[in-house]
C-alpha cells in the first residue's frame, strides 16, 4: 500500500520524528480525514461580527473539530522542531503528511512557522518572551500566525501596492490600511508589511511588523471585513483585515524590511513546494487504487499499456518533483540563520525554491486533473473527493508568488548573482558531465539575450531547467541524503 510515510521513508531513511510520523498517519487516517472532508463540506465558515450585546468582536464560526484537525500538527512540532531543535526536516517531513491527506491545511502550519521564524530571528527578547512560547505550545492551545502582505492593487508588485502605513508611537508603532488577502485569518498574530512613516517609495520603503489579534486590554487590534467564499482551501479561512491604528512591533530595522518579507515568503514556497509533491502523490495513488479494480475491455484499467505509461510517466515525475522540493528543504536548514547581505549559498537557496515552487505547483494541478480522468465520470463527482485534490491544487501556482512570478524571480538571481553558475557546481557531483556542459552552455546563451527577450522566453528555459534539476537529483539521491 502506497502511503506519504511509506514514500518519505524510501526518500529519506528513518527520520529522527519517525514515532511522529508514524502517529501522525494513524491519527489521519482514524480521525483527520473525516474532520477533513466534513470542513471541506461545510464551505466558507461564518464570519459573526457582532456580538448580542453590539460589541465588535470578529468570531470565525468553524464546523466542529477544526481545532482539533489544525492543533494536532502543532502537537506534533511542526513549528516546534524549527525553533527548539532547528529540525527543519522534520517539520516539513509532517507537512507531507497533512498535504497529503488536505492540502489547505498545510497552510496554516506554514504561516504559523513563518511567524514563528521571523519573531525568533529578528523579534526582540520582550517580543518572543510573550509571544514565541504561546506559538511553542503543544496542548491543543498553540498560538498561530499568519502572514499578510498582499493588498487589493496586487500581490506581485508589492513595492507599487502596499499602501498601509506604520507611524511611529514610543517603540510600537500604528499600522493603517488594508489587507486583501489574509490566510489564516482566525491566528493569533500576523506578521504585516507596511510602510514606515517617511521610508521610500518601492519595495524597499517596505518593513515587517508583528501584528497581534488582540490588544493587552482584551480589544480587537483590527478587523475582519469579511470571509473570502474561495473553491478550495477550506481548511484555511482567507479573509479581508482592515488596520485601523493598530498595535505593529517592527521585526528588525526597516532598512532591510524587504529581505524579512522575502524570507517568509521563500520559507513559504518550500512549503509549497513539499506540499505540492504530496498532493501529486495522493494523486497517483489514488488513481492507482481506482485503477487496480476498475475493469475495461476485460481487465483492470492500470493493466492497459496507455495506462500503464501514464503511471510510470506520473510516478518518476513524482521522484523528481520529490528531489527538487526537499534539496529547497536542505538548503533552506543550511541558510535560515542568514541575515542580509546574504553568502552565495543564500542565491543557490533562492535559485532551487522559485523552481521548485514553479515546477511542482504546475505538476500538482496537471496529477490532480490526470487523477479525475483515470476515475472517468466518478472523477467529478462531489462525493467521491477526487474532484476536491483539483480545488486544493488549483490555488498552489497563485499564492506565494504566482508561477510567473517565480520564473522571474528565478531569472533576477541568475542575472544578477550568478546562481545558475552556483547551481551547475552544485549538481557536478551527480549530474550527467554532457548534460552539465549542456546546460552550461544553454544557460549562458540565454543570459545573453536582451533583457526583454529573456523575460519573454522564459517558457522555454525554467520549465525544462526545473525538470532536469529535479530529475539529476533524483537519480542521485545523494544530496537530499546529506541531510
Ligand atoms: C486563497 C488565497 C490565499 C491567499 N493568502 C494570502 C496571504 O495570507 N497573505 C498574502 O500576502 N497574500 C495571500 N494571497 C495572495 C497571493 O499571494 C496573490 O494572489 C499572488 O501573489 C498574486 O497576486 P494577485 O492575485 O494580486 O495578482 P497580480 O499581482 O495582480 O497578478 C496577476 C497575474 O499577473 C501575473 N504577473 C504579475 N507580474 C507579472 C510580470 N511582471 N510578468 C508576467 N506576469 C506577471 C501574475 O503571476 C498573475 O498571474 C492569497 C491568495 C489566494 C488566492
Amino acid at each position: 500500500m502506497h502511503t506519504p510515510l511509506a514514500y518519505l521513508r524510501r526518500r529519506l531513511g528513518e527520520l529522527p520524528c519517525d514515532d511522529a510520523l508514524r502517529a501522525y498517519q494513524q491519527w489521519w487516517e482514524t480521525t483527520g480525514r473525516g474532520l477533513s472532508e466534513a470542513v471541506d463540506r461545510a464551505g466558507t465558515p461564518w464570519l459573526r461580527q457582532w456580538n448580542r450585546f453590539g460589541e465588535r468582536v470578529d468570531e470565525i464560526l468553524m464546523p466542529e473539530g477544526y481545532s482539533t484537525l489544525v492543533q494536532e500538527g502543532y502537537r506534533l512540532g511542526v513549528v516546534g522542531r524549527v525553533i527548539e531543535q532547528n529540525d527543519w526536516q522534520s517539520s516539513f517531513a509532517l507537512g507531507y503528511l497533512t498535504s497529503y491527506y488536505d492540502a489547505g491545511l498545510y497552510c496554516p502550519h506554514t504561516v504559523s512557522l513563518a511567524t514563528a521564524v521571523s519573531l525568533h530571528k529578528y523579534g526582540s527578547p520582550v517580543l518572543k518572551e510573550r509571544y514565541l512560547s504561546q506559538m511553542l505550545r503543544r496542548d491543543g492551545e498553540a498560538w498561530q500566525g499568519a502572514t499578510w502582505m498582499t493588498e487589493s492593487g496586487g500581490g506581485s508588485d508589492l513595492g507599487a501596492n502596499v499602501k498601509t502605513s506604520a507611524v511611529p508611537d514610543g517603540d510600537t508603532y500604528k499600522l493603517t490600511g488594508e489587507k486583501y488577502f489574509c490566510s489564516h485569518v482566525n491566528a493569533e498574530l500576523a506578521v504585516v508589511a507596511a510602510r514606515p512613516q517617511g521610508a521610500p517609495e518601492g519595495v524597499r520603503g517596505l518593513a515587517l511588523f508583528l501584528v497581534p489579534r488582540y490588544r493587552e486590554d482584551g480589544s480587537l487590534n483590527y478587523f475582519i471585513r469579511r470571509i473570502k467564499d474561495k473553491i478550495g482551501t477550506r481548511a484555511v479561512v482567507t479573509g479581508e483585515v482592515d488596520l485601523q491604528e493598530s498595535l505593529g512591533y517592527l521585526l528588525g530595522s526597516a532598512e532591510i524590511g524587504i529581505y524579512l518579507i522575502l524570507e517568509v515568503l521563500n520559507l513559504s514556497r518550500v512549503a509549497n513546494s513539499v506540499g505540492s509533491v504530496a498532493l501529486l502523490q495522493r494523486a497517483i495513488d489514488e488513481a492507482e487504487s481506482f485503477a487496480r479494480r476498475r475493469i475495461a475491455f476485460g481487465k483492470p484499467l492500470i493493466e492497459h499499456p496507455l495506462m500503464r505509461t501514464q503511471f510510470a510517466r506520473w510516478r518518476a515525475t513524482l521522484d523528481a518533483a520529490f528531489a527538487l522540493a526537499w534539496e529547497a528543504v536542505r538548503l533552506l536548514a543550511e541558510v535560515s540563520a542568514l541575515t542580509p547581505p546574504y553568502t552565495p549559498r543564500y542565491h543557490l537557496f533562492r535559485l532551487i525554491t522559485h523552481l521548485a515552487k514553479y515546477w511542482t505547483a504546475e505538476q500538482a494541478v496537471q496529477a490532480a486533473k490526470w487523477c479525475m480522468e483515470v476515475h472517468g465520470g466518478a472523477g467529478v463527482l462531489a462525493e467521491f473527493g477526487v474532484e476536491r485534490l483539483l480545488r486544493e491544487a488549483m490555488v498552489l501556482p497563485i499564492w506565494e508568488g504566482g508561477s510567473h512570478r517565480q520564473m522571474l524571480d528565478a531569472l533576477e538571481v541568475m542575472q544578477r548573482r550568478g546562481a545558475h553558475h552556483l547551481l551547475l557546481e552544485h549538481l557536478a557531483p551527480c549530474a550527467d558531465p554532457t548534460e552539465l556542459q549542456a546546460w552550461r552552455e544553454r544557460l549562458d546563451t540565454y543570459l545573453q539575450q536582451p533583457p526583454e527577450a529573456q523575460e519573454a522566453e522564459l517558457e522555454t528555459l525554467i520549465p525544462s531547467l526545473a525538470e532536469w534539476v529535479g530529475k539529476t537529483l533524483s537519480a542521485n539521491d545523494a544530496p537530499a541524503t546529506r541531510l
